[in-house]
């Protein structure tokens, strides 16, 4: 394939994580794709520094599940505590894993693993990464196809790309966002903060989850990310900037309580930076063939590490369902169901947010009762409890992928689970990106083969199985698994729930 002046059926802009992991997920898939982005390298700055474990099947997807759990540590749970650093309440983590396979909170660095996604980008035959490429305008050429132009900043030289479909996964400024006349929406939360990385060779002898500190007038969070490394973030005042606390001097008013004893030369600022965090939602996520996915589609607030998880969530929903309109497999208005699922999930994960954001940063009354009355009993209402160290999100909307049987209680929308399938390794891997029937109930030979035929596996679940208990708590003698792993369908009538497999599903080598 060329990578300049050309056709190309899929076309990136944005070599983030969003960006390559698309173009990763589609490649798997034999759909070739170019990837744009304006600089040659990774953004070499710490900011996300937690996953959770519905993401971590997609980066396990990815095929670096492994590499990633070298370079990342799980987070226990979290401690909300008041100005005085008091424990007001406290969620443990207590499992090493939940039902999909992972941690439920997992730290790491950022710039680390985008580096990781993108050395295993290397290794896909049908994705090209081109750096230094700044894309300037995106527009429709024809009925079928749009046309990306970029200037090679290294020569200057202007280039022009055909391409069926287009990906904005260019960020909080996205340039895509704004050829496609797509604004972001505000959902009325603006606040500046202080983000610090900092490493020290000092045991900070800290409880080893996320704290959060409920203060109306200096909020504030810490987080253990690696076996050296730790991160702040405080809320600024009216006035300050990061300039004010660029020396370990200057910072060691605020971060006095984690490092009470360290020396301060054994403190290495690694970054010292100022954030306006936003909660914003892009009014629409694609025109024709072009599509907007991550940072460039909404953004929130990072109080429950959600900005790139929903990304990710993004890539891989659009990815398998891109990749089966363009191999044939998939009608092309099943592309309409990528915002009617990803939408609603993520104006929730960002309400989850605001709320969390709500709890440490609120003054007056209503804040004080928040924390004082409310905070505190919060760990004894066992609903709540389990709500704050659940890691699972919201099923997904119906739609023409989301099948219910009436009640929304179900399995169908909702991931499943994600176990070792005896003598044959983790559910993910087994089926791979193929569309699954997992049953309790015996599929006839030719019903198997018809299945077979249209790309689909059949999973057994054995009595008393994960998986089979999972279908009994969902009243489901079997269910369709769709390529990303959620439920399409789920009912009591194992023929029936096979009738939900597209027709022409992947046919792939089996796994
Ligand atoms: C302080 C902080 C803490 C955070 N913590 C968390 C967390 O714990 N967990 C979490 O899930 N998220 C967190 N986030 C959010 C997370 O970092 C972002 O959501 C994520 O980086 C978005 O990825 P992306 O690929 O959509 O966009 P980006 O990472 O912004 O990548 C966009 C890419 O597009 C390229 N680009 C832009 N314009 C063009 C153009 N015109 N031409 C070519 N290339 C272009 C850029 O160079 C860049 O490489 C945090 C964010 C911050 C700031």
């Amino acid at each position: 394939m060329s990578d300049v002046d050309g056709f190309v059926p899929v076309l990136i802009v944005g070599a983030g994580p969003v960006g390559v992991t698309v173009a990763t997920l589609l490649a798997q898939h034999g759909v070739d794709c170019l990837v744009l982005d304006r600089f040659a390298d990774v953004y070499p700055r710490p900011r996300a520094v937690h996953l959770d474990d519905e993401v971590l099947r997609i980066v396990g997807r990815l095929g670096i599940a492994a590499e990633f759990t070298a370079l990342s540590r799980p987070a226990r749970g979290l401690q909300l505590r008041d100005p005085n650093m008091n424990v007001l309440a406290q969620f443990r983590r207590e499992r090493p894993e939940t039902a999909n396979g992972y941690p439920q909170a997992n730290m790491f660095d950022q710039p680390e693993f985008e580096a990781l996604l993108r050395s295993n980008l290397r290794s896909c035959q049908h994705a090209v990464l081109r750096g230094e490429a700044e894309v300037t305008g995106v527009v429709r050429a024809g009925a079928e196809r749009a046309e990306v132009t970029f200037v090679d900043r290294v020569s200057g030289r202007q280039h022009r790309v055909e391409a069926r479909y287009v990906l904005g996964c260019d960020g909080a400024n996205s340039t895509v966002r704004t050829a496609i006349g797509a604004t972001m929406r505000d959902m009325r939360f603006e606040q500046r903060w202080l983000v610090v990385d900092a490493t020290t060779d000092a045991e900070l002898d800290q409880w080893d989850g996320v704290h959060q500190v409920c203060d109306p007038r200096r909020a504030g969070t810490f987080m253990r990310v690696g076996p050296d490394r730790y991160r702040w973030e405080f809320r600024l005042l009216p006035g300050e900037t990061a300039e004010h606390f660029g020396t370990v001097a200057t910072l060691l008013p605020l971060i006095r309580p984690w490092v009470d004893g360290v020396a301060p030369e054994r403190l290495v600022l690694v970054r010292v930076a100022e954030y306006t965090f936003r909660a914003q939602l892009a009014d629409r996520w694609r025109r024709d063939n072009v599509f907007l996915l991550g940072d460039a589609a909404h953004l929130t607030p990072p109080f429950i590490g959600q900005g790139l998880c929903a990304g990710l969530r993004d890539a891989m929903n659009l990815g398998w369902k891109l990749a089966g309109v363009l191999n044939g497999w998939l009608p092309r208005a099943v592309l309409d169901s990528y915002e009617q699922e990803r939408k609603p999930h993520v104006r929730y994960m960002i309400r989850f947010a605001l709320a969390m954001g709500l709890t440490m940063t609120a003054g007056g009354e209503v804040g004080n009762l928040l924390r004082r009355v409310v905070v505190p009993r919060l760990k004894l209402l066992p609903g709540i409890r389990d709500k704050v160290v659940d890691s699972t999100t919201p099923a997904l909307r119906s739609g023409a992928l989301v099948v219910r049987r009436g009640h929304r209680r179900g399995l169908a929308g909702r991931l499943c689970p994600n176990p070792v399938l005896a003598g044959r390794g983790r559910f993910d891997e087994v089926v791979g990106p193929r569309f699954a029937v997992v049953t309790r109930a015996p599929v006839p030979e030719a019903r198997r083969a018809e299945l077979a035929h249209r790309g689909a596996v059949v999973i057994a679940a054995e009595p008393g199985a994960e998986l089979a208990d999972w279908l009994r708590r969902g009243r489901a003698a079997a269910a369709v698994v769709r390529p990303d792993g959620t439920v399409l369908y789920a009912g009591p009538d194992v023929s029936e729930a096979c009738g939900h497999v597209p027709v022409f599903a992947p046919c792939l080598a089996d796994a």
